[in-house]
């Protein structure tokens, strides 16, 4: 018989799922438990049953894993952000090693050699952006937190240990302020007042910080002194900013953003790039694993003198720019518009005037660039989580690279576009797993891919 909704089991976990749930059998079946580690045993309370597995919530735990660390944050289970916050991080790397072997053994049918994850330099507090959700408190202020998972109910949260603590003190400052001068919380289910969110980005080099305050509105009333307030407690504020969304949606950012105070972008530098941030800009979040990522991929792309790169989705262009160097040229292409800016921004910066940003689909730039006769030594490949297309993938191939370099937030589609590409004649030689998203389930991987001369 199935199991049935809060039905209490006794379950001992052996493993952990790629989310970050402990799985255990019962009678063949599997079920998913957040939070608990292989090694517990537990009684677990059956919350959804599906045909062959089953989700579960710890009841009582009997006894726990050696993995098992007891969770140092009060809203670890509501707030669901973190999924390993109960786990060794050494444990935690070694389930995130797995999961990247698994996806190229069992999705890509690639046996490569997966060498050892690089652990990001901190665990805690490497976040330099953060989205955080106002709400009214009972009391009526301004208060930010998380949505619980899968909800838009918010869980207070003052101090999220991702974030730095100088953006938590910010931002329940701001909320102090938004209170003093009767500056409102937008109430979702009536679509009235007006703070949303506030988006905070630090640089992790400058320091310099960045506020923008996410309205459904057009402007803030007494904005001049929200600003001073805010500005003569932080001096590390540099630029505040409102981002304009008066739309009933779930989508955080609306498209426009008006400066209060200070600069349009606060500044920060990433490999020595140096880039300028918005509250638009996308940019890896955790910048020194991202750093460790990118010298990862300098190796794998292994350029010689004068050797050419092709950068596809390079964002703000920080990956190609930091690993070529003045007489290696460059192209790189993203579909961002602002973000194609700042990568030409960066490059006349660093006086690189043998790098060149297009901004368009990469798939379609890829194709044409090819037909234009562009033969670059290295692809970089960083898509987003779907993957890359498979016009991409062939206009890539087309170009006849020495080496293709896959960088990816997603083992799964990774592993797929790997497989497509041994079939055009490039054999992986090894991925490269990187932690840039240390207590999430979020895993990273390098593949390096070498042409075949057959
Ligand atoms: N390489 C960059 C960004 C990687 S994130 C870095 O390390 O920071 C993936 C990027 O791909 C995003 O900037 C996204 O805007 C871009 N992108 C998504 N779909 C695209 C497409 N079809 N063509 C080109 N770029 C795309």
């Amino acid at each position: 018989m199935p199991l049935q909704k809060n039905q209490i089991i006794p379950l001992a976990i052996d493993s952990l799922s790629s989310d970050g749930s402990g799985v255990g059998r019962w009678q063949g079946e599997a079920v998913f438990v957040p939070g608990a580690v292989p090694g517990d045993r537990l009684q677990v309370r059956i919350v959804k049953s599906c045909k062959r597995y089953a989700f579960g919530r710890i009841e009582q735990a009997d006894e726990r894993g050696p993995a098992y660390l007891a969770p140092d944050c009060p809203v670890f289970a509501p707030c669901g952000g973190c999924c390993f916050r109960h786990l060794r991080y050494a444990d935690e790397l070694a389930a995130k090693q797995g999961f990247v072997a698994d996806a190229f053994r069992r999705l890509g049918g690639l046996e490569l050699p997966v060498r050892p994850i690089l652990p990001s330099p901190q665990t805690d507090r490497y976040r330099n952006k953060v989205q955080l959700p106002v709400q009214a408190g009972l009391d009526g202020r301004p208060r930010v937190g998380f949505y619980a998972g899968r909800s838009h109910r918010l869980v207070p949260c003052e101090d999220c240990l991702l974030q730095p603590q100088l953006l938590s003190q910010i931002a329940a400052a701001a909320c102090a302020q938004m209170a003093r001068l009767g500056i409102s919380a937008y109430d979702e289910a009536s679509h009235t007042g007006l703070v949303r969110h506030l988006l905070l980005r630090q640089g992790a080099h400058s320091g310099q910080v960045l506020l923008c305050l996410v309205v459904n509105g057009r402007s803030l009333p007494r904005a001049e002194e929200f600003c001073e307030a805010m500005q003569r407690r932080f001096p590390a504020i540099r630029s505040i900013q409102l981002n304009l969304n008066t739309a009933r949606t779930n989508v955080i950012l609306g498209p426009e953003c008006v400066l209060l105070t200070g600069q349009p972008q606060i500044e920060d530098e990433m490999c020595g790039v140096p880039v300028a941030l918005g509250p638009l800009s996308f940019y890896q979040v955790n910048t020194p694993a991202a750093e460790q990522l990118y010298e990862a991929a300098r190796v794998a792309a292994a350029l010689g003198p004068g050797e050419s790169l092709l950068d596809l989705y390079c964002g703000m262009g920080t990956i190609g720019l930091a690993i070529t160097g003045p007489d290696q040229p460059l192209v790189g292409v993203e579909v961002i518009g602002e973000a194609v800016g700042a990568a030409r921004r960066s490059a006349a910066k660093m006086g690189r005037d043998n790098a060149r940003f297009l901004c368009a689909d990469a798939g379609q730039a890829a194709a044409l660039l090819a037909k234009e006769g562009l033969r670059p030594k290295v692809v970089v490949l960083d898509p987003p989580r779907k993957g890359c297309e498979e016009q991409t993938l062939a206009a890539v191939a087309a170009m006849s690279p020495e080496r293709v370099v896959m960088i990816s937030c997603n083992p799964a589609t990774a592993a797929r576009d790997v497989r497509w590409l041994a079939g055009q004649g490039y054999r992986a030689e090894y991925v490269q797993p990187a932690d840039l998203f240390p207590r999430t389930r979020h895993v990273e991987a390098i593949v390096r891919l070498q042409k075949d001369h057959l």
